[in-house]
């Protein structure tokens, strides 16, 4: 099975140091450098996979117990933030996407009016 490793001598695609990367071996696909080289070697960093466990729809601070892409549980680690998340599968997954979709401001503008009496602001109802 191929392991997972990030690479500091690049980027990743927001421009933050370390790709990652799943591979036999530690070789970066993108810059070719070999971490089984000891002089580069702690440029290449073994990391572990980590699952998407998506949020329970009800239960506060709560996953649902299942990982997005339906590996097993044992063994593995997993998380409810997707931004720490970096399994290719959980983050392919529809609820990995669902997940990773910008929240939308606008459905969260409110429309406010000024309460001169009580000098503040409220929510227009
Ligand atoms: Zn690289
Ligand atoms: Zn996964």
């Amino acid at each position: 099975m191929a392991k997972f490793f990030n690479c500091y001598n690049c980027e990743d695609d927001k421009g933050k140091p370390g790709f990652n990367f799943a591979a036999e071996k530690p070789v970066c696909p993108k810059c070719g450098l070999d971490g089984t080289d000891p002089h580069v070697a702690h440029l290449i960093v073994p990391c572990r996979l980590i699952h998407f466990e998506p949020p329970h729809p009800i239960a506060k601070n709560r996953g649902t117990g299942k990982l997005a892409c339906g590996a097993d549980r044992p063994g593995t680690q997993s998380t409810g933030v997707i931004t720490a998340a970096n399994c290719p599968a959980c983050l392919a997954s529809e609820a990995g996407k669902a997940a990773a979709k910008p929240i939308d401001v606008d459905a969260f503008e409110l429309e406010l009016v000024i309460d001169a009496e009580n000098q503040q602001y409220k929510v227009k109802e």
